[in-house]
Formats: C-alpha cells, sequence, structure tokens
C-alpha cells in the first residue's frame, strides 16, 4: 500500500504534483478534457489543505534532435494552452510558468502563498526529462517540501518528473505519495491483475501487436478468454494460414502470434468473418467476407456480423472484462459496429466489473454514450497494459513511499 494523500500533512507547504494534462490539442484548442478534469480531486483537496501546489505534466512529443523541429514542437504543444481550461476547472485563477526549471520558476514557487496554483511549463521542454536526468531532477526539486504521483497515464515511464524527482525526494525524507486519481485506477486495474474475480474475458483490439504483446502473455495466465480483434487479429490469422489480403500484419510478430496460438488453444478466440473494403480512407468498395479470408485487394476494417454475435456469446456470463484497443477502424462509421456492439453487450452484462484501457478505446466508449456504464475507464492505455504485465508494478507508483 502506496502514502495517500490523506497521510500527509501539507498546510503551508511547498507539493509537486506530477498530473497527467496530455491532453489532444489541436491549434492551441484542447479536443479532449478528460484528463485535466481527472486531476482536480487532488488539486482540491491540496487546496483545501493550505498546500501551496505546483502542477506539472508533459505534453505531446517534443523532437530535441532537429533544433527546427524542437521549436516547432514547442510552439504545438505549449502547456500555456492548458491554463484557461484548468483555470475554469478549478474556478480559481491558476498562475504559468514558462519554463520548468530555473531561477524564475524558483523564485515563483518559493513565493507562492497557501492555497495558490502554479503550472510549470511542458517537462518535455526540458531533453533531460525522458532521459530521467539527475540534473534535471535536482533542479525540480529546489524549494520543494513534498510530491504528490497523479499522473497515472504516465506512471509506466521512468523519467524525472515521475521518477526521478521522487527517488531524489525520498532520500531527502520529504514527503511522496499518490494522489485520488492512481489511487482510483490502481485498485480497479489490480482486480485485472490480481485476477480474482472470474469467468474473466479480456477483449483485444487496436493497431499494434507489438505494443500489447506482453500483456497477451499476461493475460494468457489470467484469464479465462482472449478475444482478439481489430487490426491485431490479422497477424493472428496469418499466423493460423488464412488469407488476409491488405489487411495490417505485423511480419515480424508472426512468430510471436503462432506461439501465443499454441499455448493458448482454447483461450484464444479470433474473428469468423471481416468488413472488408478496398481502402481504409473513402472506400469505394465495402462488403462482409464469406468466412475468415480476406480477399487480395480488400483489408478488413471491422468485425463482421458473425463475429459479434460469437464474441457476444463468449462474454454472456462474463463477471470480469479488461478491454482495451477498438475491435474495427471505429473512427469511420462504416467500420464502427464491432466496436459499438461489443462495447454495448460488456456494459449489458449482469455484475460485472468491466474496465476499459486505452485512449482510443476510451473515446469510442464515449462517442457510444456508454463511458459511465463501464465500472472504470482507465486514463492510461500504455500504463494499465504495463500494469497487468508487470504484475501489477508500474515505476512511477513503486517509486513512492510505502504507508507506515
Ligand atoms: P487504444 O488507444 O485504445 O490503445 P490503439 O491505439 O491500439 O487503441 O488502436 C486504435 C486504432 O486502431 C484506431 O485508430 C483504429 O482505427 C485502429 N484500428 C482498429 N481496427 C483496425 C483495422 N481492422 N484496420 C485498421 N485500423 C484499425
Ligand atoms: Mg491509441
Amino acid at each position: 500500500m502506496k502514502q495517500t494523500l490523506k497521510d500527509v500533512e501539507f498546510e503551508g507547504k511547498r507539493v509537486l504534483v506530477r498530473v497527467d494534462f496530455n491532453v489532444p490539442i489541436k491549434d492551441g484548442v484542447i479536443k479532449d478534457d478528460s484528463r485535466i478534469k481527472a486531476a482536480i480531486p487532488t488539486i482540491k483537496y491540496l487546496i483545501k489543505n493550505n498546500a501551496k501546489i505546483v502542477l506539472c505534466s508533459h505534453l505531446g512529443k517534443i523532437n530535441h534532435k532537429d533544433k527546427e523541429k524542437t521549436q516547432a514542437d514547442k510552439k504545438k504543444n505549449d502547456m500555456a494552452n492548458v491554463v484557461d481550461t484548468l483555470s475554469s476547472l478549478l474556478n480559481k485563477k491558476v498562475k504559468f510558468s514558462q519554463s520548468v526549471v530555473g531561477k524564475e520558476v524558483e523564485e515563483m514557487i518559493s513565493s507562492l502563498k497557501e492555497q495558490e496554483v502554479l503550472l510549470l511549463q511542458n517537462t518535455r521542454y526540458e531533453e533531460g526529462e525522458e532521459k530521467n536526468s539527475d540534473e534535471l531532477s535536482l533542479k525540480m526539486i529546489k524549494n520543494i517540501d513534498a510530491y504528490v504521483m497523479d499522473a497515472f497515464g504516465s506512471a509506466h515511464r521512468k523519467h524525472a518528473s515521475t521518477y526521478g524527482v521522487p527517488l531524489l525526494l525520498n532520500k531527502e525524507k520529504k514527503e511522496t505519495c499518490v494522489g485520488f486519481l492512481v489511487e482510483k485506477e490502481v485498485e480497479a486495474l489490480s482486480k485485472c491483475v490480481e485476477a480474482s474475480i472470474h469467468p474473466y474475458v479480456a477483449v483485444l483490439g487496436g493497431a499494434k501487436v507489438s505494443d500489447k504483446i506482453k500483456v497477451i502473455d499476461g493475460l494468457l495466465d489470467k484469464a479465462d478468454k482472449i478475444i482478439i480483434g481489430g487490426a491485431m487479429a490479422y497477424t493472428f490469422l496469418k499466423a493460423k494460414g488464412y488469407e488476409v489480403g491488405n489487411s495490417k500484419v505485423e511480419e515480424e510478430q508472426i512468430e510471436y502470434a503462432k506461439s501465443c496460438l499454441s499455448k493458448g488453444k482454447d483461450k484464444i478466440v479470433l474473428p469468423f468473418d471481416h468488413v472488408v473494403a478496398d481502402r481504409l480512407e473513402e472506400p469505394t468498395f465495402v462488403n462482409v467476407s464469406m468466412d475468415e479470408n480476406i480477399l487480395e485487394g480488400y483489408m478488413g476494417l471491422d468485425i463482421g456480423p458473425r463475429t459479434i454475435e460469437k464474441f457476444s456469446k463468449e462474454l454472456e456470463g462474463a463477471k470480469m472484462v479488461f478491454w482495451n484497443g477498438p475491435l474495427g477502424a471505429f473512427e469511420n462509421k462504416l467500420f464502427s459496429q464491432g466496436t459499438k456492439k461489443i462495447a454495448q453487450k460488456i456494459t449489458s452484462l449482469k455484475d460485472c466489473f468491466s474496465v476499459v484501457g486505452g485512449g482510443d478505446s476510451a473515446a469510442a466508449c464515449k462517442e457510444c454514450g456508454l463511458e459511465s456504464k463501464f465500472s472504470h475507464v482507465s486514463t492510461g492505455g500504455g500504463a494499465s497494459l504495463e500494469m497487468i504485465e508487470n504484475d501489477g508494478h508500474l515505476p512511477g507508483i513503486d517509486v513512492i513511499v510505502d504507508r507506515m
């Protein structure tokens, strides 16, 4: 059990909070503020407890190799874009620091008054962030008395702001703890890790097998069934010798898929039929395949109607479901039925503990209006997968001190 907010005295302390404000932004406008909303309870608690609050997060990617790209990335991923939304969600003025570290920031932090909130620039503006540089961590803890980890979506990353900083603070005998969001995420996902509820069905989809490989291995030991759809299914179908046409396949993962299939003989369930088209963008021909095979020149873009039926039957009676990855290219209505119908099925199951992980999967749930019907929608795709892979361990959470 990690130390939580309630275990720490915050009165008058300068508290660095690692939040996850890595929100989708287009032309300076936030497209989905869920992650900011998810951090509000922790921030409000700290305000109520008279802390001096310093918030930090990464936002998007910053290329540090090519100077021109660095500038363009910084402009696109400027944390200043988040200030107004945060202020209105907190109903409070939020101060902003143009940089992550340095004299100016140190002064801003030391002059903070109780209940004031200061948001720092995107931590990835600093090259040392992703390298977990000690030099950066040392600068970041200047004038800081305590640290709160509330960025579940980044907890699988061993970066300066998620790992190096709390490690140093622990050494200096300063308080570190997890925030309310991390507490909630860990509680929900621990059930999927411990696999204490059965029947337990995992539903996997999405685009990249290589991102999700290790989780399949972990799930083979835990889940009773693993349903595989989305683009991921085609690597598995090809491994079984079916024709997959032009569907997305990761050739270098075929051997791995074969080993999963032989290890999980009766556990892994694959699609029977598919919605196929000549291409993803503006298709001119859309049809349903006769069986598992896809003809030359076509690609599978959603699970077919018979597969929806079969997957729904497999889900019948499940008491726990972990779902990661859309079952088709759901962004296009033509290929969204599989994802929608399976999401509806999961949320209609009686007394079933259901967890969704993955940015696109969460977006799909939202689009179907089903978000609130799941037991838990995780804010961290990669983090939730890694937690299952690594038997409940994530570096950004492991580093926080244990409760006394
Ligand atoms: P998540 O963010 O939930 O972890 P991923 O990022 O792994 O999910 O995958 C989501 C993407 O996979 C979506 O953009 C979706 O369009 C795509 N996708 C799903 N099925 C297919 C398919 N059959 N062919 C091509 N793309 C697909
Ligand atoms: Mg995604």
